[in-house]
């Protein structure tokens, strides 16, 4: 059996930039991933093979909370699911780290204040390389320096949007945006500004995912080991249950062990919670570090809704996500309660509304696919869906995974939505005419759009209600860490990469001083 100072199970936003930052200590660190490293092929960027024949996502089947099967929107590959995120990099609000009142119930407390993440936002957005503009969001939190690189430029039909926002008394932003684009020097621009990113890998690997910025750069370092197409299927501990001594793994077909003195799970929510859930012992009955009962439980996923609106004038835009709205992500005027995110989605193409047809028609009944393509504004509203118990992730003993999901503060997505529908007219927009897409969210089995899992081991201060304590290591084992967006307590209504990978730094730190 191989043994290791550090061994980080799972490549992705928490995994790989890990790996990264304890690359250089000189300890040695074995990196195990289920997956291989995504291929680099023309498919990449062809929206027919990414969307519709899912070239990209993994054949599992998970089973609903019916025992129905389906097949979740998972990537297992080197850099996980950031090889195909949108790689919109937002911090959480401040006011996301204490408790906040929703229509559908509380969003509690971190155990930390944003204070302590502030630092480590900072790092990661300098490590991400995202391009922003601060002072525009009114809802921005504090931060201790400006963005790395410029925002984004909005094109022409986006900057007409922000301005019809801002005339109609809102406060638009640039969104922040993890590519690695210079638009004043674009002759040596890694990224050409395509039209095909949200959602698919990139091509010639200009995206600020944990692959390129976190996996690549550590095995620069001789002491970094990568094992490819390497599941962890079981965690060992002492006689005591203590310590994790053996995670064993398949490769290839057969199964092997390996040992550290420091354990770290990042496999995602649903798969850190299932092979803690299958690690289950005389010492840890429920599952490996889940004496509160509460592993696999506060499943979230966000409340998010990918909406289509047909403009006026044409939309030629290219790269659509340089825009975000908050003036509705906490109470206001409009509503006592907070509704969430507004922000761009990539720019849908004819080719994925195939399956879509009768919705499309419906929309624009004069229109053919091809037209509603050239009118369509894409729109991802994203409102904070709260922990409960029951939302939970459960495994059986041949390794069935059940995800029980039943959404939570639909009132808050349903005015999210009817804010953003009463503005259309003001945005240059048909009126009324704001509907669901299926490609990017697989609206016709919600449960499956898994791209935002967070919250399976949820950090916090009492051993009796989380699975993690501040430092995200398991309250019942002394070398056991968990660093994907499993730790949420709550998922606020922004995107969950960027404090996954803060949050990896900020524990990536205390491993350092632990490990001298
Ligand atoms: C299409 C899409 C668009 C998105 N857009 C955005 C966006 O714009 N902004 C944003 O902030 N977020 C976005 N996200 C979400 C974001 O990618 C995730 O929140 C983030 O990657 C989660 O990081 P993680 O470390 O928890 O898990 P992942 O990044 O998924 O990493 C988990 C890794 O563990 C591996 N693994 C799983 N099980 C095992 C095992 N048993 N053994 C070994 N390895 C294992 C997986 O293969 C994977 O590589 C998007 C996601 C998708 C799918
Ligand atoms: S827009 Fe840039 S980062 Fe995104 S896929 Fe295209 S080249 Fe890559």
């Amino acid at each position: 059996m191989d043994s290791y100072d550090v061994i980080i199970i799972g490549s992705g936003a928490g995994g790989g930039t890990l790996a990264r930052h304890l690359a250089p200590s000189g300890k040695r660190i074995l990196l195990l991933e289920r997956g291989d490293w995504l291929p680099r092929e023309p498919q990449n960027w062809s929206a027919a093979e990414v969307f519709i024949e899912n070239r990209y996502v993994s054949p599992d089947i998970w089973y609903d909370a019916d025992g129905k099967p389906f097949q979740p929107q998972v990537h297992y590959c080197v850099g996980g699911a950031t090889k195909l995120y949108g790689a919109a990099l937002y911090r959480f609000r401040k006011e996301d780290f204490g408790e906040l009142r929703h229509h559908g119930g509380l969003s509690p407390a971190w155990p930390i204040p944003y204070e302590q993440m502030e630092p480590y936002y900072t790092k990661a957005e300098q490590l991400y390389q995202v391009h922003g503009a601060r002072g525009e969001d009114p809802t921005e939190p504090p931060a201790s320096a400006p963005y790395p690189f410029p925002a984004v430029s909005h094109e022409p039909r986006i900057q007409a949007l922000s301005d019809a926002f801002a005339a109609a008394g809102l406060h638009p932003f640039h969104a922040p945006c993890g590519v690695m684009l210079s638009e004043d020097n674009m002759p040596y621009s890694t990224c050409v500004r395509c039209s095909t990113c949200d959602g698919f890998p990139c091509l010639v690997h200009a995206k600020s995912d944990a692959e390129v910025l976190g996996v690549r750069p550590a095995l620069e370092h001789a002491n970094v080991t990568l094992l490819t197409n390497t599941t962890a299927v079981a965690l060992s501990t002492n006689s005591a249950g203590t310590a994790v001594t053996e995670v064993v793994v398949e490769r290839d077909g057969t199964r092997e062990s390996h040992s550290a003195d420091v354990v770290v799970v990042s496999c995602g929510a649903a798969n850190t919670a299932k092979l803690l859930l299958s690690s289950a012992s005389e010492k840890h009955p429920g599952g490996l570090a889940n004496g509160s009962d509460q592993l696999g439980r506060n499943y979230m996923f966000h409340n998010s809704q990918a909406v289509l609106a047909i403009s006026k004038d044409p939309n030629p835009t290219v790269f659509q996500k340089t825009l975000g709205v908050n003036d509705y992500y906490f109470a206001s005027d409009e509503w006592e309660f907070p509704m969430g995110n507004i922000q761009m989605v990539g720019k849908s193409v004819a080719e994925m509304y195939r399956g879509e047809k009768p919705l499309m028609t419906k929309l624009a009944p004069t229109f053919t696919l091809e037209e509603v393509a050239t009118h369509a504004i894409d729109f991802w509203l994203s409102t904070e869906d709260l922990p409960v118990a029951e939302n939970r992730v459960t495994v059986d003993g041949s390794g069935k995974l059940t995800l029980r999901y039943k959404s939570t503060n639909d009132t808050a997505r349903d005015r999210l939505f009817a804010q953003l529908r009463s503005l259309l007219g003001h945005l240059g927009m048909h009126e009324h005419h704001l509907i669901p897409r299926w490609a990017y969210l697989e609206n016709k089995i919600p449960v499956a759009g898994v791209a935002h899992q967070a919250g399976t081991a949820r950090f916090g201060s009492d051993p009796a209600s989380s699975v993690l304590n501040g430092d995200c290591r398991a309250h019942e084992l002394d070398n056991l860490y968990v660093v994907d967006t499993s730790f949420f307590p709550s998922i606020s209504a922004v995107n969950p990469a960027l404090t996954a990978m803060a949050n990896a730094l900020r524990v990536g730190d205390h491993l350092l001083a632990r490990l001298g």
